[in-house]
């Protein structure tokens, strides 16, 4: 089995912080990894090295053989890589739907001049996308409020409108970073299902979570964090009962 991304002795510094400190991981393709760790210890840093949000001061990080370190974020979007923040990041001012459309068009980029001398075709790519954006927008129960600003919107459905936003880019590995946080308990539920069934569709989860729970009931690898370092990685069941991992959750 392959890996999809591969980082070695990655490194953060914010001044004498190092918040990411000879950080080295791999994630298997067509799995859902996690990366769980105490507040602070490096988590959704290491997320925004991988993504192009932050430069890392050493280190190096493979995607499918490609470098990304010192790579922009567009260009590390391009290669295949989405995510979602730990606060959602969508446009309050546009509608639910056109959320969702802006990333169908972000994929298909369809070039400004070819749409503004056929117009036929235009409208009809138009209304794939619109199509499209719908198929995303019911697998995250959103179709009913496509129209609504998404301003407003509670959080539960703010979380699945970034997912569905992101999962419009067809990435190939797609970063959550606490996707379930502020969920109640019948949310994260229905979070986790709609979520599961993705490695079957070819994408892999790299997925951030602070609360261990959630995470050991769907993930197959499980790498922990605190001050910035791995202190342990392997299968949930295992991860449970690390004497280090208890540890550093308990003292929190
Ligand atoms: P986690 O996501 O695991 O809670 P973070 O990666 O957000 O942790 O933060 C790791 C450490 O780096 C924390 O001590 C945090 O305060 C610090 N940190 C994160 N981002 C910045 C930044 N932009 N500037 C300075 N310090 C930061
Ligand atoms: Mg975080």
């Amino acid at each position: 089995m392959s890996f999809i991304l591969e980082v070695k002795n990655l490194t953060k510094r914010f001044g004498a912080l190092k918040a990411v400190n000879g950080l080295s991981f791999r994630v298997r393709q067509g799995t859902i990894s996690a990366l769980i760790g105490p507040n602070g210890s490096g988590k959704s840093t290491t997320f925004n090295l991988i993504t192009g949000h932050l430069k890392p001061d050493s280190g190096t990080i493979l995607f499918e053989g490609h470098h990304l370190e010192g790579l922009p974020a567009e260009e590390i979007a391009r290669l295949g890589i989405a995510r979602t923040f730990q606060t959602p990041q969508i446009f309050t001012h546009l509608t639910v739907l056109e959320n969702v459309l802006l990333s169908v068009y972000q994929r298909k980029r369809p070039g400004l001049l070819s749409s503004l001398l056929r117009l036929p075709n235009f409208f009809k790519k138009e209304k794939e996308a619109q199509e499209e954006a719908f198929v995303y927008l019911e697998r995250f129960f959103l179709a009913d409020e496509a129209h609504r600003p998404a301003e407003g919107l509670p959080l539960g459905k703010l979380r699945h409108l970034e997912l569905a936003r992101a999962l419009a880019l067809k990435p190939k590995l797609l970063l959550l970073d606490e996707a379930a946080s502020g969920l109640d308990p019948r949310e994260k539920i229905d979070l986790a299902e709609a979520l599961t069934s993705l490695p079957q569709e070819g994408i892999t989860l790299f997925w951030v979570e602070h609360d261990l729970n959630l995470l050991m009931e769907v993930a197959e690898e499980v790498i922990v964090l605190d001050q910035g370092e791995k202190i342990a990685e392997g299968p949930p069941r295992e991860i449970q009962r690390n004497p280090r991992v208890i540890q550093v959750y308990l003292g929190e």
